[in-house]
């Protein structure tokens, strides 16, 4: 069994999501699918993979997996630790290649099911060892993984899905549907009856979510926001408020309109109408940038999805260039760029920062230092901008410090793009402070030790070019 190898069985618009989440976090890819188009549409969805998925986070993913798409439904499973299972939704297709994985696949090796509705005991009826691992669309963006079946294949499920930065939710009892597709389904029944009924078009609807509660749901679900709205008197106070509602005409419950094709050829023109100017590579591009905006707001305060991406990024190794400390590689996001599509002035400063700030880490002067009540403080920088930088542009920058001397830090960040060329520096000056005594100190302990290690072996160094500078224009007189 290799380490670290996926098998994707079905490379639709779920597994082709899966096959960028395991790749793009360093796993080799082996990819069976029968339909002849499957590799071209699996490549379309790997290039809008690779402009949002590193854009979540401020350092590198692991390099890139190897992606192989394999006639042979043993050679896909060969050497697998990781088989997932995304062919269509029909009992008999999922029962005849769960027969197949189970016997063809390495005795380790975990096999999920994608499957959006069937239970784990409906999957293994025929003797087969699957576990479900229900994702969500598009696999490599959001976290959640919904994991229904034997207890002990779930535990090490959640494991490997953490290491490739999704969160496991084990699901405690089967039930058809699992949890946020049941959620889902009452949602979806309503806006049919509500577009049957002609209270709304599908553009109302959408706009009735994404106006209102759908801002809400990312960041604090469902209760957490009810919780929210009964103000001060919390909880009881809303359930006592709003509880009667439900026995009002509000809901038709568990009444489904009938799926006619009136209803059906209503709601695909209403949807045509809304969306048809869009291809779905392009709807996606768009969707994409707008969860990684989301989510990238989420990780501030950890919330939701947005702590899945801050511990996954932790758990990302250093990357050392010689005796130069790697402090930031990573991918230029969109939300960086100006009206005319380069990196903002803004951005240099912010990547220099995080610089800084991914060196602190380095020696120790981390989260947990400044709660303790001491920290640099940034007092001056230089930034010289050399290179225009676009989105997607890998950007790297390495850190040298120049001179360290009881509370004085002088570092020197130099930034490159991913073609090699120097695209910015910044000189940076900083001061480490006592926030108590509310005066600068020199740093003690572990940190003063990490730091002097750096500058030893920094001292041979040549002084950068660039070094020491100042705006070098005359100021008017
Ligand atoms: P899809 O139709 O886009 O993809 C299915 C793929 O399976 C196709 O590429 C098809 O060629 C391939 N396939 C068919 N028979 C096969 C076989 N015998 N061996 C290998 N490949 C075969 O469907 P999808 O939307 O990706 O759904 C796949 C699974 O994922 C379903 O179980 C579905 O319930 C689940 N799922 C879907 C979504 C979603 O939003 N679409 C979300 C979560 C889970």
């Amino acid at each position: 069994m290799t380490e670290r190898k996926a098998a994707v069985i079905g490379g639709g618009v779920i597994g082709g999501g899966w096959v960028a989440r395991f790749l793009l976090n360093g796993w080799d890819v082996a990819v069976y699918d029968p339909e002849p188009e499957a590799e071209r549409k699996i490549q379309e969805v790997l290039q809008n993979a690779r402009r949002s998925l590193p854009a979540l986070y401020d350092r590198a993913l692991p390099d890139e997996g190897h992606l192989a798409f394999q006639s042979d439904f043993g050679e896909a499973l060969d050497g697998a630790a990781w088989v997932q299972e995304s062919v269509p939704e029909r009992l008999e297709l999922k029962h005849q290649i769960h027969a197949d994985l189970t016997a063809l696949a390495p005795p380790n090796a975990i096999i999920g099911s994608s499957t959006s509705g069937f239970k784990p005991s409906e999957l293994t009826a025929q003797g087969a060892r699957v576990i479900v691992a229900h994702p969500f669309n598009p696999v490599y963006l959001l976290p959640l993984v919904e994991l229904v079946g034997e207890a002990g294949q779930c535990a090490d499920a959640a494991a490997i899905l953490r290491s490739v930065g999704m969160y496991p939710l084990i699901v405690r009892k089967e039930i058809d549907a699992h949890i946020a597709d049941r959620l889902l389904e009452a949602v979806w029944r309503e806006a049919l009856w509500l577009v049957k009924d002609e209270i709304a078009t599908t553009e109302e609807i959408d706009e009735a979510i994404r106006m209102g509660f759908g801002l809400r749901w990312a960041q604090m679900g469902l209760f957490e926001t009810y919780r929210v709205a009964g103000g001060e008197a919390g909880m009881k106070h809303f359930m006592a408020q709003f509880g009667p509602a439900l026995e009002w005409p509000w809901t038709k419950l568990m009444d489904v309109p009938d799926f006619t094709p009136e209803l059906v050829d209503l709601i695909a023109g209403q949807s045509d109408a809304q969306s048809g100017h869009l291809s779905i590579r392009a709807l996606e591009r768009l969707r994409d940038d707008n969860l990684v905006g989301i989510l990238r707001s989420l990780r501030r305060t950890k919330s939701g999805a947005g702590g899945v991406i801050v511990d996954h990024e932790a758990s990302l190794p250093p990357v050392m260039e010689s005796v130069l400390p790697v402090t930031v590689l990573r991918q230029v996001p969109e939300t960086w760029t100006d009206y005319n599509g380069h990196m903002n002035e803004a951005h240099y400063l912010e990547a220099g920062a995080q610089a800084s700030d991914r060196f602190m880490e380095m020696i120790g002067a981390d989260a947990a230092y400044i709660a303790s009540g001491l920290s640099y403080f940034t007092v001056e920088n230089h930034v010289r901008y050399l290179a225009e930088v676009h989105a997607g542009d890998e950007l790297k920058i390495t850190t040298q410090v120049l001179a360290t001397e009881g509370k004085k830090l002088h570092l020197f960040h130099s930034m490159t793009r991913g073609d090699g060329t120097l695209a910015a520096t910044m000189e940076t000056f900083l001061l480490h402070m006592d926030f108590q005594a509310r005066k600068s100190v020199a740093p003690q302990g572990a940190v003063a030790e990490a730091l002097a290690q750096y500058a030893a072996a920094h001292r041979g160094l040549a002084m950068p070019d660039g070094a020491g500078r100042f705006v070098g224009q005359r100021a008017a007189q």
